[in-house]
């Protein structure tokens, strides 16, 4: 389902004539995870391995799942009109944050 053409930064509605950006922020856990665990991984770490994590997610509620999974990726989409646009292209700039294409 589409967005309303509306900002999230200044709340300013964007007419469809203009253009609307989008802001994807990702913030995903460096070091590696049991929740990132491949299931090539999971093969060769055998059964053991398997079990554990099942046991390790059973004994946690719904909410603690989602937690655990938001602590190591967490994606968040922005839309941003032009002016808004301009206003975090300056402040990367500035700062130098390395993104990755
Ligand atoms: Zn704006």
């Amino acid at each position: 389902m589409a967005r309303e053409r509306v900002c999230d930064q200044c709340g300013r509605w964007v007419a469809d004539k203009e253009t609307l950006y989008e802001m994807d922020v990702t913030l995903r856990a460096e070091a590696p995870s049991v929740l990132e665990i491949s299931e090539e991984d999971l093969e060769s770490a055998g059964q053991d391995a398997w079990n554990e994590i099942v046991d390790m997610l059973e004994g946690m509620s719904p909410e603690q799942v989602e937690e655990a999974v938001d602590q190591v990726h967490e994606t968040h989409r922005f839309l941003l009109c032009h002016e808004c646009r301009g206003v975090i292209h300056k402040i990367l700039r500035r700062h130098r944050i390395p993104f990755e294409p």
